[in-house]
Formats: C-alpha cells, structure tokens, sequence
C-alpha cells in the first residue's frame, strides 16, 4: 500500500527531475533566463549538480561556446575546477572545442586579479559578516544592536539550526526582535553576537539596503518547534550530530552557521571556571567567560580557559615517491567503500608539518616528507578548525594501523578523478568525501596537478 507520504515525496522527485532536466538543457543551449529560475539561493537546484555523464552545466555551456552562460554560471558560484569522468575541467573542455572566447571568460575569473579566486575556500568559510571584534566589549552599543527593528536572529535549539519548513532547499530562518522577544524572556538561553553586514548576499538589491544589518545567534534550551508562540514563526530544527543537512545551506550562510554553532556549542558545555569550579558569566557578547569568583587564578595572568576554543586537526592528501597515487584510509564507521584523506587532531608543542607527519606515519606506516599547505576549514562539530596539506612521501610501504583505521591504500589519478566526478551515491568502486569536505577538495587539486591521466 502507497502511503500520502509516499505518493508526495514521489512527486516531489519528480518535479525535482524535471527542474533539473530543464537546467541541464538551458545550460547546453546557452538559455541563461531559464538558468535563472531553476537554480540560484531560492530555488531547488544546485549549480554545480551533474547530469548522469557526470557534466555540469558549466561543461556544458562550455562545450556549446556559450560565453554569456559560462559567465553568468560562474558569477553565480559555480567551480570551475569540476572534472567529467575523464578529469576534464569547463576549461579544457571549451578549449579542445576551439571556444576560445569561453576559455579567455575562465581564464579571466580564474585570474589572481579575480578577488573570489585569491584563495580556494572551503565550505562553511564564507561569512561575509563583520564580527566588529573591537566593539563586543561595548555592551550599551551591543544591547542597543538587539533591538533594532532590522536586527536578525539565528536560531537553535539545542544546538540545532532553525529553517524554514517549507520544502525548498534548507535555508537559515531569520527571526527579528519582535519575534524572539518572547521566547528570550521565557526561556533558558545563550545569546552571542555575530556581526554586521548582510548575509543572505546573493541579491545586490538587497545587499545595499540591508548591508548593515546585525546579527546574533540565540542556542534555546528545551524549547522545540511546538513551543515556539506564535504560529506565524512555522519552521522546524535540523542538524543532530554530524548533519548532513547543515551541508545543503547555501555557502553565504554555512560560514555564520559554523561561527554561530561553534561558539554556541563551547557555550553549552562550558559553563564552570575550569581553574576553580565556580559558575561562570557570558561577557564580551558571547566570547568570553568569566569566573564568577573574584579570587580566582583565573582573573590574572594568561589562560586559555575563558575564550571559545578552537581545536586544530592537521589533515594530510599523501602523494607517492613516484607522484603517480595518493594515499587514502578508510575508517570503520564510514559508508561502504568510501576513502579519505589521513588526519588528526593536533597536540600541544607541535608543529602543523610535525603533527601532519606523524598522523600519517602513525596511521599508515608511510613517511612524508615535503609538505604543502593548501587551504582550511572551520568544521563546527563543535569547534574544529581542519588544515588541509598536500604531503610528498619518502616512504611508500604500508602498515595500517588498525586501530585507527580498517584499510589504508594507494589509489591512482584515473581511480580518484573517476570517484570525484561520480558522487557519493555511486553504486559500485572507490567513494570519495563529498565536496563540502576539505578531503575532497585535497583530492580534487591532487588530480588536477597534471592533467595527463
Ligand atoms: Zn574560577
Ligand atoms: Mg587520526
């Protein structure tokens, strides 16, 4: 029997197959309106979703020598470093096709001069609010900012985002001060201050008018959807653990999803003065805090136990000595076949290219010896911060540690570039991280160092 849910959801994915039918068709026939109204931060599709060849609409238009579509896919984020199933990029798609009008856009965008490409950023770095550090000490001016008619609040719930329940693709669901006013004054919560500026940056139009906006972000406790007031305020929590669901924010907003979520989260278990005991006070808008014992160590000298803390996790793509492979583990509560790069928390006294080098040694038996820094990625579960490095082995023999990890192996460019552009629900080989993980992105530069396969 065919439930109503069942009979919904089935209609959902279809209208989902359609949208996405007629974007990859707009995209090869160089239809930039239609485009427009198929993907983009209010609707369902994302720019960067492949056809069943693996193509984005970015190879696509490029394949056709769409020059206006290229560039307008582009503006609207999307990575031009994507590879088919032959590790071909946009790039070196329009150029075997002779679109050298689409090879100079790329070129252009990919250019130094162009300020989004000055370094690769990773999902949940981009957050375009200025967290005005030097006034949070400035409580009059901080409190004036709460209740400001245009302020807006990120909402959680234990620790879980608040988002609109309708059925486009997640999105934070900003609430003002009329809104919240309420809920703050009856419920138990930490409150902390995000920043100004305007968010949801997509739109020019409205980056101009609401540029000065603040934001703060509010963790409730035992407060569900069901509780919240007013019936006007419809939305639902998501986000439990690891949550994936937190990777289908749009990126403008996944940034002040990881600064709010980290800060929150050190906030909720946090809460006794690790040098003495006593109970402690938020202070500087939600990042400091303080002992409520006068007496205490803790009011004098350097320490480290009042600010959020930030933990560092060094994580290591491996090349082999003959630069053909790259070294993966798989640990045993991964998706089946599913390998990725090697990392670790690093410890106190340590070096990032000493803690690199003996996660790796640790965990594989390979020793690395050059190392190259590549990008980072604060990861707000709670409060890690991964830095991400290219490692050159000196040694290629492997002995897994199976403690740490269930398999470790090399793994060729074909094997990678093929498992990159397949996508996480590949029904059979190699599973790499999805693009929202830096270990993809390591991967990702990995097979584009040389494009000869
Ligand atoms: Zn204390
Ligand atoms: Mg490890």
């Amino acid at each position: 029997m065919t439930s109503k849910d069942d009979v919904s959801n089935l209609q959902a994915s279809n209208a989902q197959n359609e949208m996405l039918a007629r974007f990859f068709r707009a995209a090869s026939d160089g239809d930039v309106g239609t485009i427009r109204r198929t993907s983009g931060l209010f609707n369902s599709v994302d720019i960067d979703e492949r056809n069943s060849n693996s193509w984005s609409a970015l190879m696509l238009a490029s394949r056709n020598g769409h020059k206006e579509t290229v560039d307008h896919l582009l503006n609207s984020g999307a990575d031009s470093t994507l590879m088919n199933k032959s590790g071909q990029t946009a790039r070196q798609i329009a150029s075997f096709w002779n679109h050298d009008s689409v090879v100079a856009t790329i070129d252009k965008f990919l250019s130094p001069k162009s300020k989004t490409r000055l370094e690769h950023v990773n999902y949940f770095g981009t957050n375009s609010a200025d967290r005005q550090s030097y006034r949070r000490k400035d409580v009059e001016y901080v409190e004036s900012l709460k209740c400001q008619k245009s302020t807006k609040y990120i909402v959680f719930s234990d620790l879980q985002l608040f988002r609109s329940n309708d059925n486009r693709r997640p999105s934070i669901r900003f609430l003002s001060y009329d809104q919240v006013k309420d809920i703050l004054a009856n419920a138990n919560h930490d409150i902390i201050y995000i920043g100004n500026g305007c968010i949801t940056g997509n739109d020019t139009a409205v980056e101009s008018e609401a540029s000065n906006t603040a934001y703060f972000a509010v963790n409730l406790k035992d407060i569900n959807e069901e509780k919240f007031p007013s019936e006007s305020l419809k939305g639902e929590f998501i986000g439990k653990g690891y949550a994936p669901t937190l990777m289908l924010l749009p990126k403008e907003e996944a940034g002040v999803v990881a600064q709010a979520r980290s800060v929150l989260a050190w906030h909720d278990r946090y809460r006794f003065c690790p040098t003495c005991g006593t109970e402690t006070n938020i202070a500087e808008s939600g990042y400091k805090r303080i002992c409520k014992d006068a007496d205490c160590r803790s009011h004098q000298g350097v320490h480290n136990t009042c600010f959020p803390r930030i933990d560092p996790v060094a994580i290591v793509l491996v090349i082999s000595s003959d630069g053909k492979k790259c070294l993966l583990g798989r640990q045993r509560r991964f998706p089946p076949r599913m390998y990725s790069c090697l990392a670790g928390f690093m410890e106190p006294g340590e070096s990032i290219e000493d803690a690199a080098r003996r996660e790796v040694f640790e965990e594989s038996g390979v020793k690395v010896g050059r190392l190259e820094y590549h990008s980072s990625q604060p990861w707000p579960f709670p409060g890690q911060l991964m830095i991400g490095l290219i490692g050159h082995a000196i040694t290629d023999d492997i002995e897994v540690d199976q403690v740490e990890l269930e398999d470790a192996k090399w793994f060729t460019k074909v094997e990678v570039a093929e498992a990159l552009a397949a996508g996480f629900k590949r029904s059979e080989g190699l599973i790499v991280p999805p693009k929202h993980a830096i270990a993809h992105q390591l991967q990702k530069s990995w097979v584009q160092m040389s494009s000869n396969l």
